[in-house]
């Protein structure tokens, strides 16, 4: 798990009590409230939660650019909290590239190297390594103002990197460009961590994207972090149902716990069918809960079988791979059952009465 990965590797950047307020008395906005996180060495790690939830600010605060109101922040085990930004062994990309459009490509990406005073040699020898890193050799000396969108972001990113940062910054570095750039730099981005082997700290709200690139994501809100784990964990294993509903598509059902065994609950849904749930993190292990269980682990009951839930056909959705059924339950729940490729079309339409069931194992009771 998440937290067993944590336990075996060495913290690039920990994080403790960490809290930002903003302005004060009647307009203090608390961004970040008691933050707990280890980044681990070579890590490619997401904060991702919903607009305004204190990504960017957990962010800014590694960089240095914010001061926390309290706690504090080590790289590497030093402590950094009140450091200034460039005394800190960290670089940042930002969504708007912010390059310099009177310099040409190989003189943006060796601009922190000249900051620095590095000998002129070094810093053509660095620029070149990054150059082809980013696959931009054939632009070196074209100006910035002539490159795409896509190019443009390899150069900001050739350029945080030539330095040699021991973490990397990303504040949504991708969400200027469009959908298939995005894809393929998402891609770049993440083989370029794995090349570099620098930890990468990445700031998104779009809950796919940290699935495909994360080792491990922290899920935000209200400035708080509410989970930490790998994309498995986060998706397979949601703890809370914030975290269910905002990655990915769930079915959220009310129960009542009636007894417990370890770390298995049964629970009594409200059409009085019983199901064993998984308890996980969760402190609720007596009385009313919530169940969750995502639509591909809800299958349609075959003939003979017994179903887990009965209920009402209200629409079926085909996309291609799957077909999403989505059934009114006689509680008034609805799920949805994601059924692989077509449906028998004859036997599953609109008003039908149907069975499901839901996969056994992979049913978490939610905080
Ligand atoms: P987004 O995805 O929209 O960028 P975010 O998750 O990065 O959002 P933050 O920018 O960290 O969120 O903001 C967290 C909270 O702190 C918000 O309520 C925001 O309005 C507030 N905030 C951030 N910076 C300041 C500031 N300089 N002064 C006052 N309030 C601020």
């Amino acid at each position: 798990t998440g937290t067993e990965i944590a336990k075996e590797r060495k913290a690039a950047v920990s994080v403790r009590a960490l809290s930002k307020t903003f302005g004060q008395g009647d307009y203090a906005v608390t961004a970040l409230d008691s933050v707990e996180l280890d980044i681990l060495e070579n890590e490619f790690f997401t904060l991702l939660g919903p607009s305004g939830c204190g990504k960017t600010t957990l962010l800014r605060l590694i960089a240095g650019f914010e001061l926390p109101t309290e706690g504090s922040i080590s790289l590497q085990g030093e402590g950094i909290t009140d450091k200034p930004p460039h005394r800190r062994p960290v670089n940042t990309v930002f969504q708007s590239y912010a390059l310099f459009p009177h310099m040409t490509v190989a003189e943006n990406i060796g601009f922190g190297l000249r900051m620095l005073g590095k000998p002129t040699a070094e810093i053509k020898q660095t620029t070149e390594r990054m150059l082809a890193l980013v696959q931009l050799e054939a632009m070196a000396g074209r100006r910035t103002d002539q490159l795409s969108g896509g190019q443009q972001q390899r150069v900001a990113l050739a350029r945080a990197l030539a330095p040699a940062p021991k973490v990397l910054l990303l504040d949504e570095p991708l969400a200027a460009l469009d959908l298939k750039l995005r894809k393929n730099m998402q891609l770049e981005l993440k083989s370029l961590q794995a090349e570099t082997g620098i930890t990468f700290v990445f700031v998104t709200h779009d809950q796919e994207e940290a699935l495909t690139m994360s080792d491990r994501i922290a899920v935000m809100k209200s400035g708080k972090i509410l989970q930490i784990g790998t994309p498995r964990d986060i998706y397979d294993r949601p703890t809370h149902r914030f975290v269910a509903d905002f990655i990915g598509d769930i079915n959220i059902l009310e129960g009542t716990v009636e007894r417990t065994d370890g770390y298995l609950a049964t629970v009594r849904l409200r059409d009085g069918s019983m199901v064993s749930a998984h308890l996980g993190t969760a402190s609720a292990r007596s009385g009313n809960v919530s169940v969750a269980i995502r639509p591909e682990n809800v299958r349609l009951a075959g003939a003979g079988e017994t179903p887990t839930l009965t209920g009402v056909v209200e629409n079926i959705v085909y996309f291609g791979a799957a077909t999403n059924l989505h059934l009114r339950l006689g509680t008034g729940e609805e799920i949805v059952i994601r059924n692989p490729g077509a449906v028998d079309e004859g036997k599953y339409q609109p008003g039908a009465t149907i069975g499901a069931i839901m996969q056994p194992d992979l049913i978490r009771v939610l905080e």
